[in-house]
């Protein structure tokens, strides 16, 4: 009999849960507690349960608890990047990465959605063994939760922008939202979760339509089809165009405006063409344009655009009235792009 994966239930489901065993209605709250508000690491901790309903719950039920393999630490700034092993041996590679990073405004936790994914971003290397497979709302949740109890300090906002299209996993990143802000857990608002998406239209529609209440980060990296096309496999599907309706219809729904992600690759899409061109596509629009000095990737002949076409960039959309800054760079001594990480591990 499969084992219920207890900390992806919601409160409601594990109400029910607690019910069918035959336990009083109060154990849900202890139990949820545990599970999301002290995020314990097993059922012995769970010291205000009677054992013997420990010893059933470590028989039936699975509690998906994170194990730490590696951690890097920034001399710099404190950044720190964590892989985490999967209970999950049939992977060929079962590690996923996050990172822990600092801020005036509070400290933040960006996590994996997926192990690997199949959406082919040519400057990305998370993408280069594919999708293996989805990550659970457990699994999620534990990257924010392990990584609290490694650092001891409070975490305020979460950023689903990892390895993988949040999109793609779309059920268990609503399930991952509703429990990361739920009152009873560690209460963080919606309004410091960041989602990302490559722009997978349909879904970011639906998305849109369950009122999330966090921001969306839409990974653009080009203003038009042709470039969008040679950079992102999903722009075949989707048009520039259509993207950007969905992130209105995003903006529509929630009244939260939408970021963008444009990544800035030598010679490729950093020009002040492009710069110009992303001002007439984006004129008007509540958004805020978020430029990145790509990571290089060893496999993919692809650098960083240099400081001056950085500036350049962002100057020509400030000067069409569109909000930008240059992501500052976290942890340049532990350099390691999204998806380094797991594949040296891997390597290894
Ligand atoms: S950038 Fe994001 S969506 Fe694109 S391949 Fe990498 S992880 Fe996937």
């Amino acid at each position: 009999m499969e084992k219920t994966d207890l900390r992806s239930l919601n409160y409601t489901e594990l109400e029910s849960f607690v019910a069918g065993i035959g336990q009083p209605r109060f154990r849900t709250d202890q139990l949820f507690s545990w599970l999301h508000e002290k995020c314990a690491g097993s059922f012995e901790e769970m010291t205000n349960l009677p054992a013997a309903l420990r010893q059933k719950l470590s028989e039936n039920c699975e509690l998906v608890t994170l194990e730490k393999v590696e951690r890097f630490e920034s001399a710099l700034d404190g950044t720190r990047k964590y892989l985490f092993r999967l209970d999950d041996d049939t992977l060929q590679n079962n590690v996923i990465e996050s990172v822990f990073m600092r801020y005036k405004h509070g400290n933040s936790v960006c996590i994996s959605s997926q192990v690997g994914c199949r959406m082919g971003c040519s400057f990305c290397a998370s993408t280069i063994g594919g999708l293996e497979r989805n990550l659970e709302p457990s699994e999620m949740l534990e990257q924010v939760y392990r990584i609290g109890k490694d650092t001891g300090e409070r975490i305020s906002n979460v950023v689903i922008m990892g390895t993988g299209e949040p999109m793609d996993n779309l059920m268990n990143v609503l399930r991952f939202l509703e429990l990361i802000s739920s009152d009873k857990g560690l209460n963080i608002s919606r309004r410091n979760i960041t989602v990302s998406s490559c722009g997978l239209c349909d879904r970011i529609r639906a998305f849109a339509d369950t009122k999330p209440d966090a921001t969306l980060a839409i990974s653009l990296h080009a203003p038009n089809d042709a470039l969008r096309q040679r950079l992102m496999p999903v722009a075949k599907k989707w048009t520039v165009a259509e993207v950007v309706a969905a992130a209105d219809h995003y903006f529509e729904k929630t009244g939260r405006r939408i970021t963008y992600e444009y990544s800035l690759i030598d010679g490729v899409n950093d020009s002040a063409e492009c710069a110009k061109e992303l001002s007439a596509l984006l004129k008007g629009k509540n958004c805020h344009v978020n430029l990145i000095p790509v990571n290089p990737v060893k496999e993919r002949d692809y650098n960083p655009a240099t400081h001056g076409n950085v500036l350049n960039f962002k100057n020509i959309l400030e000067k069409n009235s569109i909000n930008a800054t240059i992501r500052r760079e976290m942890g340049s001594d532990i350099n390691a792009a999204c998806g380094q990480l797991r594949k040296s591990y891997a390597a290894k």
